[in-house]
């Protein structure tokens, strides 16, 4: 079993640094409450130079014909797939996540990266015959030096789905992931290394978030700001983007709605809803959250519903026994009983769960019924291992529901029918639809948010669109 690594380092300008003075933050393990180690925090200065080097690292990077590229990212994969098992416990005494889990993100991201290794020689342009004989031409370039932020809920893969891309369509890239789960984005960084993935044009920093993030987007190198975060947090950025007009993609929250139809599969919808809701102790921004049930089917599924949420096994993601592990952080679990306990006082019915587990970040897998519409938690993502279950009558209404919220990820739906397949599927707001399944991101596929879900997309040729600037060339 790999253990912990005593000592956290940043990457920058083709060095890893430790600590020398530089404040730093602890890392705790989420399931027992243990120190691991201190990471070092980068300082101004050391961002000064990651963006120089980041400003060099783009001028060569972009150059690199796309054939040595692509096969500079499929050796990435290649070593992430060697490294999984090694990295996949770091992931899990960091973040919480169950083993399993862990290496299912890990090896995930080697199927990002070969996918954008691919994608990279497709950025074609086109080419416009003009009568006279003419040609104009629209040429697809790499738009510039990255920053990009990704959370602490798949620390491994939303840093490898940004960095792929990045580096795919010719750019130089900044990664700061969170600072709660450093040592698997560390050894991620590592394959990138090891790939042959010159030191400029691929650099790793920790620091204090806000400090960080206004240091970077607010200097003219940065081309582009990528974010996967609260929405809070992604409009603060959007703010801070303006002033440079800086290209952005922005992955923010949902409170996904699943509309659950009379006709449905219920054995099977259910016993999907209940092992999808609680991976990754529900703290997913696609995480199945607002369950409307046709009134048919109400009773036999909140009750289905309860019955396998009441027998997933939580503990420390390292017992392969675990069927979920803590939440992330301490911010994680008085967030979540602070929503449930505001229900309950409004009357929802807390069938299972609704309480924390001693020791550790961790709370009880919970399904509540009856909710009202006016507990906070039908409005503000839960983020966390709670179902939401209201009755409904009629399609329409089901929809209305589904797309009261400012909010619009993932959306699902259950149904035997095609017609009311179809119909959900063109009414809900929603950036990516679910229908008979909550199997809604693969690398090939956009992936991304309506209304204030997000900007842009991440994953398929989308995905990789959006690190580059169309350039018209008209020839005379
Ligand atoms: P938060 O809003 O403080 O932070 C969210 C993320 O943004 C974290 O990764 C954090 O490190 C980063 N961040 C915060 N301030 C930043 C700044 N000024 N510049 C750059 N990055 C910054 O909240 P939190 O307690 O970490 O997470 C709670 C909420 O965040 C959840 O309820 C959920 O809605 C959302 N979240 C969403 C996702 C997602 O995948 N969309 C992932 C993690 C968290």
């Amino acid at each position: 079993m790999t253990s912990y690594p005593k000592t956290l380092k940043f990457y920058v300008n083709g060095s890893w640094r430790s600590g020398d003075g530089r404040d730093t933050h602890a890392v705790i393990n989420p399931a027992t409450g243990e120190t691991l180690a201190e990471l070092p925090l980068a300082n101004a200065a050391d961002l000064d130079e990651a963006l120089e080097a980041a400003e060099r690292g783009f001028k060569s990077w972009r150059d690199v014909d796309v054939n040595k590229r692509a096969a500079t990212l499929h050796k990435i994969a290649d070593l992430i797939r060697e490294r999984t098992d090694d990295i996949a416990p770091l992931l899990t005494m960091e973040q919480g996540k169950p083993i399993a889990e862990a290496k299912g993100e890990v090896a995930s991201c080697a199927g990002v990266f070969d996918y954008f290794a691919e994608e990279a020689k497709r950025a074609y342009g086109r080419v416009l015959v003009r009568p006279t004989g003419q040609r104009s031409l629209v040429l697809k370039q790499p738009v510039g030096p990255v920053a990009a932020f990704s959370p602490w809920n798949f620390p491994v893969s939303l840093m490898s789905k940004k960095m792929a891309a990045a580096l795919a369509a010719g750019c130089s890239i900044i990664s700061k992931p969170p600072e709660e789960t450093p040592a698997c984005t560390i050894a991620l960084m590592q394959c990138v290394i090891d790939a042959g993935v010159p030191a400029d044009a691929a650099q790793l920093v920790y620091g204090v978030p806000d400090m960080v993030s206004r240091h970077l987007i607010g200097s003219d190198v940065v081309r582009k700001v990528s974010f996967t975060g609260s929405v809070p947090v992604g409009k603060h950025l959007l703010k801070l983007c303006a002033d440079g007009v800086k290209r952005t993609t922005m992955e923010l929250g949902g409170h996904a709605p699943v509309l659950v139809f009379d006709d449905c599969d219920l054995e099977k919808t259910l016993d999907l809803a209940a092992f999808t809701k609680f991976r990754n102790a529900g703290q997913i921004c696609i995480s199945p959250t607002r369950f409307y049930v046709q009134e048919g089917i109400y009773d036999a599924f909140a009750k289905g519903m309860a019955e396998r949420t009441a027998k997933v096994k939580v503990g420390d993601g390292l017992d392969i026994d675990s069927g979920m592990g803590p939440l992330a952080n301490a911010r994680r679990p008085d967030a979540v009983s602070a929503l449930v306990e505001d229900a309950r006082s409004k009357g929802a019915n807390v069938m299972t769960g609704g309480e924390r587990r001693e020791g550790g970040n961790f709370y009880r897998p919970t399904v509540i019924s009856d909710v009202p519409m006016e507990a906070d938690i039908m409005s503000h993502e839960p983020f966390g291992p709670v179902a939401l279950i209201r009755p409904f009558k009629q399609m329409d209404e089901a929809l209305e529901q589904a797309n009261r919220l400012p909010f619009g990820l993932a959306g699902y739906a259950f149904t035997q029918n095609l017609r009311t397949a179809n119909l959900v599927s063109d009414a809900m707001e929603v950036g990516m639809v679910g229908m008979n399944s909550f199997a809604v991101s693969s690398p090939d596929a956009p992936f991304g948010g309506v209304k204030e879900s997000g900007i842009g997309s991440e994953g398929g040729p989308e995905g990789l669109e959006s690190y580059l600037v169309t350039k018209a060339v008209h020839q005379f």
